[in-house]
């Protein structure tokens, strides 16, 4: 099954199940449906639902639940925009604290999406993590090495 109603495409049955149905706004329609309220969300997936269906028996749901990413002044949206800020932007955002500049050992890392070359998708944040994990492994073998030092200094006889 799938259908195509203004403000929803792509309105299809989940892979390997016959409960659930997954749709994609895009666009425009993504920014205005988040601005209507609940009812007007309600009508246009009921009529999608029913459009899909073939039939005007589905009832309107109860209640729904949905999130606002692109209005939450927390998230802005749901993926990161690399466009605003520039190419640069993932480089300086993997960049551990202190950063690369520092002679202190990093007590910081970042791993995720927007740290990425290949911001907004998964295949980006699990690259992400792999690099961090890198970083990790040298950061606690510099530790070890100045600790190492450290000792060696401590318990070396004065002459
Ligand atoms: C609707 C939608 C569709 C998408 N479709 C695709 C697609 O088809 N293909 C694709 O490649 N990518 C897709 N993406 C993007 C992909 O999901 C993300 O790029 C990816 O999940 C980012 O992974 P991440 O580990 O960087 O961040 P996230 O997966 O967002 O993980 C961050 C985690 O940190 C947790 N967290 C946040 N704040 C705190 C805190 N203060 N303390 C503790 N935990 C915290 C969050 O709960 C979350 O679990 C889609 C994204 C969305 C929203």
């Amino acid at each position: 099954m799938s259908t195509q109603v203004d403000g929803l495409s792509r309105l299809c049955e989940h892979p390997g199940s016959n409960c659930v149905l997954s749709g994609i706004v895009l666009g425009e329609h993504a920014v205005q449906m988040e601005l209507d309220n609940d009812a007007e969300v309600i009508e246009i997936l009921t009529q999608a639902l029913r459009q899909a269906k073939g039939t005007k028996c589905i009832p309107y749901p109860i209640r729904i639940a949905r999130s606002k990413w692109r209005i939450d002044r927390f998230t802005c949206g749901s993926a990161a925009a690399h466009e605003a800020a520039g190419p640069d932007l993932s480089l300086v955002l993997a960049d551990p604290v202190p950063g690369p500049a520092s002679s202190v050992t990093p007590a910081l890392l970042f791993a995720g999406e927007a740290t990425s070359s290949k911001p907004g998708t998964v295949q980006g944040a699990a690259l992400s993590g792999l690099r961090e994990a890198e970083r990790l492994l040298d950061v606690l073998e510099k530790r070890e090495e100045e600790s190492k030092c450290r000792i060696k200094s401590e318990c070396s006889l004065p002459s």
